[in-house]
């Protein structure tokens, strides 16, 4: 099997750094402009990392 699948729908990403978050405690939430599901990394929550919808475009702490 190949682990370099390029846009599976089961593979989550954080928005602020791009690591897979898949099976890890990362925070996951809705864009509160288009509702997109972001996902941000526990690292990046920590260090309170701006994460931007990549559907669109909304930035937010
Ligand atoms: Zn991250
Ligand atoms: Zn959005």
């Amino acid at each position: 099997m190949s682990d370099a699948e390029p846009r599976s729908r089961s593979t989550r990403t954080c928005v602020s750094c791009g690591i897979n978050v898949s099976g890890t405690n990362a925070a996951r939430f809705d864009c509160p402009e288009c509702g997109h599901e972001i996902n941000r990394c526990p690292k990046c929550r920590k260090q309170s990392n701006l994460y931007r919808c990549p559907d669109c475009g909304f930035t937010g702490p």
